[in-house]
């Protein structure tokens, strides 16, 4: 007995002592970051909720249902056998040991049971899924390439041996005398197992009992530093980085930054990340929870289109950067940020961009949050890359030459195309109603300011969505104003490429623009626009009510004041703009437009909704070459293409843009039209009108149905409703 304890006791301190030594350095080392104070601020209850649904209930494992179920039973398993790890110890102490009060308690032995059975079986459920998915057999295209297979496998091993040693004492126990195993027959496992060992006799089992209890003990205080060393670590750092997680969520806006004015800015402002000591000690979190599955790789447009980024190796990759950079971390000071204990003279480090960083994985980024939203531990992605961007552009203006004119077009003339201001009522020329421009006040009788977006007002393509909304708008009662020439660029692609400065620029003189007219209800077609006015001026002050057009499209045929005609018939297969559906969680609305619509039968695309794939457009990589690997809107147009839909509807002028360009480059423009949401709808009911007399399959072309929409439209509606 003294033995056994010494050995089981000895094996456990040794382990205990190299694993908390460990968790001390590295809670240091993830303390050393900036600080992050909105973490820790704000309603306990968005981080509570997380808990629940995020940790206990795995909601996003669970999207994936194999691996997902697979992962929830060994993560309830490893839970609830913490009841077996006391009676370990207890066991080893006292053999007939049961925790009091519940220890002999059928329900508890059949719980211990079914849980150490079911995470035998998720064990082998994740052994296939690694064997199918091993990176030698598929390459880029596995979720795991790049990881670190071999860890996962010992990992695999490690707690098969728990599970197997705790199976094995446990039945070993049924068989001593006196019996030491304190559960009835409910204990299914441990009493099968136990009748296959009953023909030993009761002083082998004895033995046995001893012997796979403390190999029992050895292995999962093993485990327990194995853990602190390697990716699954996440088994302690997810439920902390879940509850200190952006909420609602980490997409939409981007994470806050300080309010920037040149007053401000001093020698040793540092802007951005430069070097890992300069992210947040939440990101520094983030890097060590990744536990390498690879879905945020699996999803990135990026990475799937033979890019160099992927999420899940650029967090790794900082991950390591934070190690190998422990030492400066923790004793050295570098300009811009002190070391934890501040003690030793600034050290010369090495800057993540291009070390560990490539820039080609940086600019590669369309900020689509794809990553962000499958991350089953809620790392957030899209705000370090945006992070080490403001860094590149802002410190030491390396950017892809290319998006300098953007930034300039911007600056000056408030687009990114530099058109200027002038150019920005010109899209109300193909109206056949006048829309009021605002220069003062919007008059009371207005309800809505109509955020056109440069896009919508300056290209010829997306001008058509922006006229057809106007027009479906007016058709339907909703009285709206334009800024004009007042408007400007939001800012959205001067901040998601890095500058941050312009961007604050921007987006303050629009908010004092906004705020002098009174505007209170925006309507943005753009969802960047969209995004940036409802999510991200309110750091800055402006606090508005946005809509997007197709949540009022939605909101205006449920209503009944826009009844869409019954003259369309086709096929229509929707793409969901990343910033409207992802970022905003729009995905219903659109749908319910569409499916409003009597002739329009709606194909989804595989990639849709949630995990709907980017045009290839955000991130400002509209304004960037893209010489690597296969354009991002080839590979989603191939998509929609593949559904046979003769019309690939969005709700968004970049991804209409960017779609039609690739419908064009595949010689289809013939047979699939690329329109907004509003276009259609306003196809519907000018069809309508000529239906007695034209064939659906002589649908005009978007311009035509553009040009005569207005015309027709009242009269088509008319027409119907008798
Ligand atoms: S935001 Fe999109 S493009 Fe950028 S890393 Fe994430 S998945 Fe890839
Ligand atoms: S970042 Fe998240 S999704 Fe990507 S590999 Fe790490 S844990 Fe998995």
């Amino acid at each position: 007995m003294a033995v056994r304890i010494a050995i089981g006791m000895a094996v456990t301190v040794v382990c205990l002592a190299v694993a908390g030594r460990r968790f001390y350095w590295l809670s240091r080392l993830i303390r050393s970051g900036r600080p992050a104070p909105e973490r820790t601020r704000g309603s306990i209850w968005p981080r509570a909720e997380a808990e629940v649904t995020e940790v206990a209930g795995q909601r996003k494992l669970l999207k994936w249902m194999g691996p997902g179920l697979a992962h929830f039973f060994t993560m309830w398993g490893f839970t609830l056998l913490l009841f077996t790890i006391v009676e370990a110890y207890g066991d080893l102490f006292q053999p007939t040991f049961h925790i009091p009060g519940i220890g002999t308690s059928p329900v508890l032995g059949f719980i211990e049971t079914f849980f150490a059975v079911a995470v035998l079986v998720a064990l082998v459920v994740f052994a296939i899924i690694r064997i199918k998915n091993a990176p030698s057999r598929r390459e880029r295209t596995s979720r795991f390439y790049g990881s670190h297979t071999d860890a996962a496998w010992i990992t695999l091993a490690l707690i098969a041996s728990v599970i197997i040693t705790l199976l094995v004492y446990r039945a070993a126990q049924v068989n001593t005398v006196p019996r030491q195993f304190p559960y009835d027959d409910w204990a299914f496992a441990s009493h099968a197992i136990g009748a296959g060992l009953a023909g030993l006799g009761a002083g082998v089992n004895g033995a046995l009992a001893t012997t796979f209890l403390i190999l029992n003990i050895a292995v999962i205080s093993g485990f327990l530093v194995f853990v602190s060393y390697s990716k699954h670590l996440h088994i302690f750092m997810a439920p902390l980085n879940v509850a200190f997680s952006r909420r609602p969520r980490a997409l939409g806006g981007l994470d806050k930054t300080p309010n920037m004015t040149m007053e401000e800015v001093t020698e040793d402002t540092v802007f951005g990340v430069g070097l890992v000591e300069q992210f947040t000690w939440k990101q520094l979190l983030d890097f060590v929870t990744c536990t390498e599955c690879g879905r945020c790789q699996s999803v990135c447009p990026a990475w799937n289109t033979g890019k160099p980024l992927s999420p899940k190796l650029l967090v790794m990759g900082l991950r390591d950067n934070m190690f190998s950079s422990a030492n400066r971390l923790l004793h050295q000071p570098v300009a811009g940020h002190g070391g934890a204990d501040g003690t030793a003279a600034a050290a010369e480090p090495e800057a993540l961009v291009p070390a560990t960083i490539d820039p080609d994985v940086l600019w590669s980024c369309t900020t689509c949050g794809s990553c962000v939203e499958q991350c089953p531990v809620d790392i957030e992605h899209v705000d370090a890359i945006v992070d080490m961007r403001r860094h590149e552009v802002l410190m030491e203006s390396r950017f892809p030459h290319e998006a300098g004119l953007m930034l300039r077009n911007v600056e000056n003339q408030g687009d990114p195309w530099g058109l200027g201001q002038a150019k920005r009522t010109e899209w109300t020329k193909a109206l056949d109603f006048e829309v009021p421009v605002v220069t003062d006040a919007i008059p009371d009788e207005v309800e809505y300011l109509y955020w056109v977006g440069c896009a919508g007002a300056l290209d010829e393509r997306a001008r058509k969505g922006v006229q057809a909304t106007a027009r479906m708008l007016h058709r339907a009662g909703v009285t709206f104003a334009i800024l004009g020439p007042k408007e400007s660029c939001t800012g959205d692609p001067a901040r998601r490429i890095g500058n941050e400065f312009l961007f604050q620029e921007q987006a303050k003189a629009n908010i004092e623009t906004l705020h002098g007219v009174g505007a209170k209800k925006i309507i943005a077609t753009c969802p960047h626009c969209f995004n940036t006015i409802k999510n991200e001026y309110p750091a800055l002050g402006g606090d508005f009510e946005v809509i997007h057009h197709a949540e009022l499209l939605d909101h205006l045929v449920r209503a009944g004041k826009l009844v869409p005609g019954n003259g369309y018939s086709g096929t229509v297969t929707y793409h969901d703009p990343c910033y409207l559906g992802r970022h905003n969680r729009v995905f219903d609305e659109p749908r319910t437009v569409i499916d409003a619509i009597p002739g329009a039968k709606n194909v989804e695309m595989r990639r849709c909704r949630e995990r709907g794939f980017c045009c290839g457009a955000g991130g400002a990589r509209m304004w960037m070459e893209e010489s690597i690997g296969t354009r991002v809107n080839m590979d989603r147009t191939a998509e929609a293409l593949g559904t046979g839909a003769d019309v690939v509807s969005t709700a968004c002028p970049y991804c209409m843009i960017m779609l039609d360009d690739a419908v064009r480059a595949n010689q289809k423009e013939e047979e699939v039209r690329v329109l907004d949401l509003s276009q259609l709808v306003e196809e519907s009911l000018l069809v309508s009108a000529t239906a007695a007399t034209a064939a659906p399959a002589a649908l005009p072309g978007p311009d035509v149905a553009a040009r005569e929409g207005t015309l027709s439209a009242n009269e088509a509606n008319e027409s119907s409703e008798e």
